[in-house]
């Protein structure tokens, strides 16, 4: 038996000893193509020569610096690199080890921020039901997902949750888009003002929903909506692009195709490709200097926050993206994973939609296609698809959970930029085979 303590105490899971480009291996020499890099992490693939060779010359030089005492140059490097690519008004960088501390940085970030400037009310935050922000107990209090929270409550923060822009099920019969987004952006505004605006801290959402809901793009104009109701109410806007972020939807922030800015921004995964572990909060000028300028010290940290190879790693990884063109390839390759899967699963009777931006795809299994019934509730349906894909030698990433009361199952792709168009077929054949 082995003496991983492994979340899951009841399955068994091959051993993965190499990674090959789009591929991992397991210990019997077994090759799955990784459609879901992970869970959206493997943006590069797994073996990208220059990258390991930055990790080695870094891990060469200096591996670590504890930044109480220094900061180091692949930190700095990469903070300047994010801050020049990032949206409006983003000023700077707090680098942390995953997407959860990147969520929890952000809340305190939040929290702090309206204690320098004298609002220490402003406490409150909102989220969006069947949400995922990560599962440290901030992170966790911050998602709307039920059943995930409810063993560990009480919860530390204040949260209330509003509805997702969830088109395919949320949208009514004749209402436009832009009606919908309207009134989404109002239901908002009615949380906002029920709690009172005076107590409220940020909103916090997803700008393409991931694990939760299947590569969940919103209606346009929603994202505009929110940040004008934030603005006039004086809530900041926390966008989590821990998942859709870094390249994965096409663009580098999924926030620029929104058009909008935010107070700040969380990333992880794609940051490091899952070379290191890395994640990190964008912060805006507001804030930074409303610290800066205030106590000067942000009440908050970790050892590894801007671990020099992590960064270095990070740093290796964004360069290959931006020098390889890869963002057009996501977009390129998108397209064409759309068109397959349109083709292959448009008419399939349990496949009830199929959405999506760029390398960010998800489709949705419902029980019954005209009246979109999903299937009765029970996490059988992922498992089994899961080991389905696997034995067909396929990582895919399939979720599901309930919403407003109904249950909604989807399977998320995610595959590296990398892929050539060969491994689109492969991808849907196997994908075929386990559904
Ligand atoms: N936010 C989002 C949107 C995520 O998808 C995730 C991870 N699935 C997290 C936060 C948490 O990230 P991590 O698992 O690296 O802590």
């Amino acid at each position: 038996m082995s003496h991983v303590f492994h979340r899951h105490l009841k399955q068994r899971y091959p051993t993965a000893v190499k990674g090959d480009g789009p591929y991992l291996v397991d210990a019997e020499g077994r090759r799955y193509l990784d459609a879901s890099g992970g869970a959206a992490v493997s943006c590069l693939g797994h073996s990208d020569g220059e990258v390991i060779e930055a990790i080695r010359d870094q891990v060469g030089r200096l591996a670590y610096a504890h930044t109480s005492f220094f900061t180091n140059e692949p930190m700095e490097t990469l903070a300047d690199f994010l801050v020049e690519r990032a949206p409006e008004g983003l000023s700077s960088v707090y680098f942390v080890s995953g997407g959860s501390e990147a969520v929890e940085a952000a809340l305190k970030l939040a929290r702090q921020y309206f204690i320098e400037i004298g609002q220490p009310q402003r406490r409150h935050l909102i989220a969006r039901r069947q949400s995922y922000h990560g599962n440290t107990l901030g992170a966790l209090a911050t998602g709307g997902n039920a059943w995930r929270r409810q063993q560990f409550e009480p919860l530390l923060v204040e949260v209330s949750h509003v509805s997702p822009c969830y088109a395919y099920r949320g949208q009514a019969a004749g209402e436009t888009p832009e009606a919908y987004g309207e009134r989404l952006a109002h239901e908002l505004e009615n949380e906002i003002l029920r709690l009172g605006p005076e107590s409220v801290m940020a909103f916090v959402a997803e700008p393409v929903v991931g694990a939760t809901l299947g590569a969940v793009p919103a209606v346009p104009g929603y994202f505009r909506r929110v940040r004008e109701v934030c603005d006039r109410h004086g809530v900041l806007l926390i966008l989590d692009e821990v998942m859709c972020g870094m390249g994965r939807t096409g663009s580098l922030f999924a926030a620029e195709q929104e058009g909008v800015s935010a107070d700040l921004i969380t990333i992880a995964k794609g940051l490091g490709g899952g070379y290191q572990p890395i994640g990190a909060t964008l912060v805006s000028e507001r804030i930074r200097r409303a610290i800066a300028e205030g106590s000067g010290f942000f009440q908050h940290g970790h050892t590894y926050i801007g671990h020099a190879t992590a960064c270095a790693a990070a740093l290796a990884v964004q360069r290959a993206i931006e020098e390889r063109d890869l963002l057009s390839r996501v977009r390129w390759l998108g397209e064409g994973l759309r068109e397959r899967l349109l083709d292959r699963f448009g008419d399939h009777p349990h496949v009830g939609d199929i959405r999506g931006r760029g390398l960010f795809q998800g489709l949705e299994l419902v029980a019954d296609r005209a009246d979109k019934t999903p299937f009765a509730p029970s996490r059988k349906l992922n498992a089994a698809i899961k080991r389905a894909a696997m034995e067909a030698g396929l990582m895919c990433y399939p979720m599901g959970g309930t919403i407003d009361g109904q249950r909604g199952d989807h399977i998320l792709l995610a595959p590296p930029f990398i892929l050539e168009e060969s491994h689109l077929d492969e991808l849907v054949d196997k994908l075929d085979t386990a559904l």
